[in-house]
């Protein structure tokens, strides 16, 4: 139950059942999060870097091991409506009309804040960002802990976001007090984020919940800006963090950018890059389908894949999603591999949120 690794570091690491998590991991992580610690959580997303998001020399820690700038805000999780109303200075009717469906899960409001919050969580602005997990460890820890838990993902900045316990104790080595491990995520990607202190609201970042379903609860028009589907960084960006690249391996990505269902296209572009590619071991990643007719056009042109990751059905971006970080990842594992080329989803669903990940870890994209 209780291990600890790290050059010169340690940590308590435990593993959880995560529909009946052990209570007294529980508990110390609650402990660690009262006495100013930080602890590693899995959410239903992705794996969250916590700390008492009323403590600002907690909350500061957070930046230091993510090597986070500090002008990117965290997000508040709370186990409560009433822990809600502590850090936000409101929660409008609209906000209401959303977190009474929608939490706990995967979709953070952005709200003004109460003076509650130190200004380190926020980056210094008028705003807080709040979420309920949908997750019993997150949920039972934060409950324990009586108090709001700010946490960013779990991953050093700009690297793609921990989906399971084992990606955790790997990119944090012991830079944490507690680690939570309970398997893989559900989603694999980070909650949805739409801004309520505008009219109309706006999607910061795609995510598990489609726009669709918020204007549906709303009753209103949700504004997809071009930086939410990762087009685009405007020069004063949007949302906070909107700036940074993310989510990145180290190996370059080339995406192939377009819409899928004009397969012709994709294809042509695909190849093109890859024959491009042929002096250099190349891997191929996308729906399945694609992936499958894009390899064996290859091989016709005497250029082969060194590697081919299927991240799921075309028309299901739900598999994708769960699959999408820890595909990025296995990209950087599988070694020797110079360049991989991705193809592209359609922008439905929680197809929307895979492409604006893949747009921001893209070294490089190619209109299809
Ligand atoms: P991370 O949890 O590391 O995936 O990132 C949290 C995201 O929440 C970042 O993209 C932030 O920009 C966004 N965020 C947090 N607080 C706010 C806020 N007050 N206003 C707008 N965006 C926010
Ligand atoms: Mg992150």
């Amino acid at each position: 139950m209780r291990s600890s690794t790290g050059v010169g570091r340690s940590c308590e690491i435990y593993r959880l059942d995560p529909e009946k998590p052990d209570r007294r991991a529980v508990e110390r992580a609650a402990e660690t999060i009262k006495r100013g610690g930080l602890v590693a959580f899995p959410t239903e997303t992705v794996y969250g870097l916590g700390a008492d998001a009323l403590n600002p020399r907690a909350a500061a820690r957070i930046f230091e091991v993510k090597g986070r700038p500090p002008d990117n805000p965290l997000i508040v999780h709370v186990s409560s409506l009433r822990m809600a109303r502590l850090v936000a200075a409101e929660i409008p009717e609209r906000a209401l009309k959303l977190v009474e469906k929608l939490w706990p899960g995967p979709l953070t409001v952005v709200l003004p804040k109460s003076p509650e919050v130190p200004s380190v969580v926020t980056a210094g602005l008028g705003t807080v960002a709040v979420r309920m997990p949908a997750h019993r460890v997150a949920l039972e820890m934060i409950e324990a802990a009586g108090r709001p838990v700010a946490a960013p993902s779990a991953n050093p900045s700009g690297r793609p976001s921990p989906t399971s316990g084992e990606h955790v104790v790997r990119d944090l080595d012991c830079r944490v007090d507690v680690i939570l491990d309970a398997g893989e995520t559900f989603f694999g990607v980070e909650s949805t984020i739409v801004d309520l202190t505008r009219t109309p609201p706006v999607l910061l970042r795609p995510g598990p919940i489609p726009v669709e379903v918020l204007e549906k609860l709303l009753g209103e028009r949700v504004v997809v800006p071009p930086e939410a589907r990762g087009l685009r960084a405007s020069e004063r960006p949007l949302a906070p963090g909107m700036k940074y690249r993310h989510y990145a391996p180290e190996t370059p990505l080339i995406l192939i950018d377009g819409d899928p269902r004009a397969v012709e296209r994709v294809i042509e572009a695909a190849v093109r890059e890859a024959v491009k590619a042929r002096g250099m071991r190349f891997a191929l990643a996308g729906p399945d389908e694609l992936v499958d007719t894009v390899a064996s056009m290859l091989l016709r042109r005497g250029a082969k894949p060194a590697w081919i990751f299927r991240l799921g059905p075309l028309y299901d971006t739900t598999v994708a999603a769960r699959r999408l970080f820890k595909t990025l990842r296995r990209i950087d594992e599988v070694g020797a591999v110079d360049v991989a080329i991705i193809l592209p989803f359609p922008e439905r669903g929680i197809g929307l949120a895979v492409m604006n990940r893949l747009r921001k870890a893209a070294s490089r994209r190619v209109e299809a």
